[in-house]
């Protein structure tokens, strides 16, 4: 018997939840249920994060947490507790499989069997923004080695375990060399170790249209986290409906499981919503817990269910569905069909399934660093690059020369083009004219004579080279 914790959630939350949880125990799962209340009444209380101490600690002690769609309050400086959620608890791999149940459930796309894997903790979520001029605002996006090893090893032990023939990254590295070039870096050092998996890598723009287009071309794709969040549903979407759809939230302690879709608030309290989402969630935590057969008995009774045409609203169908019912009638429906199999969808087999055991990340030898010059970020409301130039000039010493200006990300000066549009936004590039590492005092001192001559400096990024590589872009257009 293995203790999990449940939250009802918010809207048609507490509907699906019990359809899910009728549906797991008449199928034989071994659970024992602790219920935890987060969500709307929580935020409303006056507990800006959604969730109590107390439920925290319920979550930890189980460890495996099955959650319905919660409603974040609009405004108020309310945080979302998913978000919340899988960064306190470190639940690094978002696992979405979208998968088609043609002619079932109306898609464009047949043949669609993708699982996008999501990496689910940083890049633009780490949420660390600024205001730092007038004109601009920043939000940084962070890429980490351990990031990007622990999420390539889940894509490729879980294509692994479920058969799947090809791992494919979707990166933008062609423009964000350092952050998604790690990415793809590390997708590269791991794919040889899964000899029997093929690998490919795409450019997320055309990816993304591929996978839109011609969804049956993939089989597992891994993403950074932004780009996850987003094509995730796409895929969904185009398989058939985010109503379906569920998801895993996978860390080396905690696991949450839920559906990909909201609360619906407009559809609650009416006996109306889909519960397959949630009972897809439920599914892979079955498979988590090491309930594998449990898991089968319920996914092969849900596609039978639906090739039988019991379909709910969402995808009821005039002419392909037979029956048009409720949450609790779709519940009853799967009920009545545990131990049968589908005919014309693929019946699944889940024997040997259990949770993914993923190697620790170690950290590596410290790798020897040098410091080889600063950019200085300046608040200017000038226009003239030249200007600019000139009064900076004022603060660089002869041993570190100012090198570059740029304008959002754009080199103004020198030599820049009278037609590039400029914000008050300026990035001052001081480097040694002899490549030779700098000291820190001598980024003081640059920064003390700014204050001196009354320039507003914003922010200081140190120019590094790692083992002799300079690792810092260049300006673009330099
Ligand atoms: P939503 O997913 O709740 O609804 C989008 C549309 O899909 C609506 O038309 C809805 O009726 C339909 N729909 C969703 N789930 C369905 C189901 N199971 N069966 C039938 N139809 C279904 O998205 P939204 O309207 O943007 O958000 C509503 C609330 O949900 C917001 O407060 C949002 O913050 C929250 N939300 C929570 C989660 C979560 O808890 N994981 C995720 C997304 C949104």
């Amino acid at each position: 018997m293995k203790r999990i914790t449940v939250a009802k959630g918010d809207g048609i939350g507490p509907e699906i939840m019990e359809a899910t949880l009728a549906i797991l125990q008449a199928a034989g799962a071994q659970i024992e249920v602790d219920e935890i209340e987060v969500g709307e009444q929580v935020y409303l209380a006056g507990n800006k994060s959604g969730i109590a101490e107390d439920a925290w600690d319920v979550i930890r002690r189980n460890k495996v947490f099955l959650k319905a769609p919660i409603t974040t309050p609009q405004g108020g400086g309310y945080k979302s507790l998913n978000v919340t959620i899988r960064k306190m608890l470190g639940l690094y791999a978002n696992v979405r499989p979208c998968l088609s149940l043609h002619p079932f459930v109306k898609t464009k796309h047949p043949g669609m069997d993708v699982v996008i894997i999501r990496e689910n903790e940083e890049d633009l979520y780490a949420g660390i923004e600024h205001q730092q001029t007038d004109e601009v605002v920043q939000c940084l996006k962070l890429i980490s080695r351990p990031g990007c090893e622990k999420i390539v090893q889940y894509a490729f032990a879980y294509a692994r375990q479920y058969n799947r023939s090809k791992v494919t990254c979707f990166t933008k590295d062609n423009i964000m060399k350092q952050t998604d070039g790690l990415f793809h870096r590390v997708f590269d050092e791991i794919a040889p170790n899964y000899p029997d998996i093929q690998n490919e890598h795409w450019i997320v723009d055309i990816g993304a249209a591929k996978l839109a287009d011609t969804p049956e071309a993939f089989d597992v794709i891994v993403m950074p986290n932004l780009y996850g969040d987003v094509l995730s549903d796409v895929a969904a979407q185009i398989a058939g409906s985010v109503g379906l759809a569920g998801s895993a939230n996978l860390g080396e302690k905690c696991a949450m499981f839920e559906a990909i879709h909201g609360s619906a608030p407009r559809r609650a309290g009416q006996n109306l919503a889909n519960p397959s989402g949630l009972l897809q969630g439920a599914i892979m935590m079955l498979n988590h817990i090491g309930q594998a057969n449990v898991a089968e008995r319920v996914q092969n009774a849900w596609l039978k269910t639906l090739e039988d045409g019991v379909h709910t609203y969402d995808v009821y169908q005039e002419g392909l569905s037979q029956q048009k019912v409720g949450t609790k009638e779709f519940a009853e429906a799967v009920i009545a069909r545990l131990g049968q199999q589908p005919t014309t969808l693929k019946a699944v087999s889940y024997a040997n399934t259990q949770a993914l055991d993923i190697p620790k990340y170690k950290r590596k030898p410290l790798i020897d660093k040098q410091l080889l010059g600063v950019d200085v970020f300046v608040h200017w409301p000038g226009n003239d690059p030249d200007e600019l130039a000139a009064l900076v000039n004022r603060v660089s010493t002869p041993a570190i020369p100012l090198s570059l200006i740029t304008n959002r990300g754009i080199k103004v000066w020198p030599n820049g083009f009278s037609e590039t549009s400029c914000t008050d936004h300026w990035r001052c590039r001081f480097l040694p004219t002899d490549g030779q590492p700098i000291n820190k005092q001598a980024i003081i001192h640059i920064l003390s004579n700014a204050l001196e001559v009354g320039i507003d400096t914003i922010k200081t990024e140190n120019l590094y080279a790692f083992n002799g590589q300079p690792a810092f872009s260049m300006g673009q257009g330099q």
